[in-house]
């Protein structure tokens, strides 16, 4: 499998034309699982960004004037244009962020559905009438596209991350400039070439790269752009949501997660290990949703710790994602990779024990073993830190209760999962779980149909399903009198 430079595309796309920076500066892509350039684009700034802006408002009142079948219309077609170059999107996708290839289609296509869901569901943006408390006047409430939507994206989901809000932007009838993260920029610029292929109008879609905190200053200060959508760690989305609140535009933050996932004695063992492997090591441990602290209840501890330790051993390969059978592709970067190692090392000299990996292989690329440890504390910075890589740390607990509040110990509120066959305790803990998302004796939930937002400092707002459009959209009452 090999990069199709045809869609590799080096420059940003602002108003339906690909452009340079201002200064002519670039930032290097490389290929995590080799260390190797891919490729450079462009370190935009705060002007390019305004420009972006301005053609997005530009663009606004016809999309918004288009009827809900002709702007669904445009969204197929655009996501027609993405599934036919399904392999090259992915082996794209692979390149830059790492992945496994049958990975990155899947991400790919889920992408797609949540167009597709949007692009059906702005058929469904109903209002209300009110019943009027006056005889002579009637109350309508109708709901309005907010205008311009700027977005800022991390790279470990890199293509799917944009789709969730793209598909809400463009089916409630809003414009867009998006900033993909520095790491993967390649996914994102794609777009701008699949909306060309769609036959998009311009100004719709606007993609700009480059300098992180300008681009997201110029998105909070311009009056023009009316929404910020983020997905990004805790500390970049209180930033954001800061400055946006001091120029009163609309958020909606996806942030960090430090999910817990509990196995109670009377839980299906095979199936939450199952449950397990998906939700720990997917995008090897890189996702928001991924578990970080595994509880296992003393009666099943060890059998569980045992069962998990042979699936690791038998299902989990590390890989160049391009390589056929590759579980586990590399982590993003070197930070990353440190980040893991440190909290190995700490678990470990607290106490845990290691039951398998431990170590980054030899040989190019930041990858790291698929890693377990067993006797793990709250004293341990696996407990409190997202670790945000192929670390699995069980920590053993006795009750029902110990488990809740251990779960619920953490300022962040994103995903949990629990295993129980106890239909009562199945609904107590669910109840009890200070968490936007729950899975039931499920390891991996998300879907283009379900609410997918956070409590607590994990952020504010939902994206996917009929709740995903509502910070897409203003209500307005409109009181027609006189009659
Ligand atoms: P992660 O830890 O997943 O890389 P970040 O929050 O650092 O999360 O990055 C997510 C996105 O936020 C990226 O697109 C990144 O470029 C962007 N970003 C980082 N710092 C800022 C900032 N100060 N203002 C706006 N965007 C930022």
């Amino acid at each position: 499998m090999s990069l199709n430079t045809s869609l590799l595309k080096q420059q940003v796309y602002i108003d339906g034309a690909w452009l340079d920076a201002d200064s002519g500066k670039t930032i290097e892509v490389t290929n995590p699982a080799t260390g190797e350039v891919i490729g450079t684009v462009p370190f935009c700034g705060r002007a390019e960004t305004a420009q972006a802006i301005a053609a997005a408002q530009a663009a606004f009142p016809g999309w918004k004037a288009l009827t809900a079948e002709a702007r669904a219309n445009y969204m197929h077609k655009l996501c027609d244009a993405i599934m036919e170059h399904l392999d090259d999107l992915a082996v794209l996708l692979t390149s830059e962020m790492g992945k496994p290839f049958a990975e990155a289609k899947g991400e790919i296509t889920l992408g797609v559905k949540y167009i597709r869901f949007f692009a059906e569901e702005g058929k469904r943006i109903y209002g209300d009438t009110i019943p009027s408390p006056w005889a002579d006047r009637r109350i309508v409430v109708t709901k309005e596209p907010v205008g311009v939507v700027g977005s800022i994206t991390p790279w470990n989901f890199p293509n799917s991350m944009i789709a969730r809000k793209l598909g809400a932007a463009l089916g409630s009838g809003c414009t867009m400039v998006m900033k993909p993260a520095e790491f993967t920029p390649f996914s994102a610029l794609v777009y701008g070439v699949m909306a060309e292929k769609a036959g998009l109008p311009k100004g719709v879609i606007n993609i700009v790269t480059g300098d992180a905190p300008a681009i997201g200053e110029e998105m909070c200060e311009n009056p023009a752009l009316r929404k910020i959508t983020f997905t990004g760690s805790t500390r970049v989305g209180k930033l954001l949501a800061s400055n946006a609140g001091k120029h009163m535009k609309k958020i909606s933050m996806e942030l960090g997660g430090n999910a817990p996932f509990i196995v109670f004695d009377d839980a299906d063992l095979d199936r939450a290990v199952e449950g397990a492997i998906a939700s720990k090591f997917r995008n090897s441990g890189q996702t928001c949703v991924c578990a970080n602290r595994i509880y296992v209840q003393a009666e099943v501890y060890d059998a569980f710790a045992q069962k998990l330790k042979a699936a690791v051993a038998a299902e989990l390969k590390v890989g160049n994602g391009l390589q056929e059978g590759t579980t586990q592709g590399p982590l993003i970067n070197e930070a990353a990779v440190d980040k893991v190692a440190a909290h190995v090392k700490d678990a470990l000299e607290k106490g845990g024990q290691l039951l398998a990996g431990g170590n980054r292989p030899e040989g190019p690329g930041t990858f790291f073993e698929p890693t377990l440890i067993t006797g793990a504390t709250q004293e341990m910075a696996v407990a409190h830190e997202e670790t945000f890589g192929p670390l699995a740390a069980l920590f053993r607990f006795e009750t029902e209760q110990e488990a809740i509040r251990l779960a619920n110990d953490t300022q962040y509120g994103l995903a949990c999962y629990f295993y129980s066959k106890d239909l009562g305790r199945c609904f107590r803990v669910m109840e009890q779980l200070q968490y936007g998302l729950v899975g039931v004796n499920e390891g991996v939930i998300t879907t283009e149909v379900a609410p997918f937002g956070g409590f607590k400092e994990s952020g504010i707002g939902n994206e996917g399903s009929k709740y995903g459009f509502d910070d897409y959209l203003n209500v307005k009452y409109n009181c027609i009198g006189g009659l």
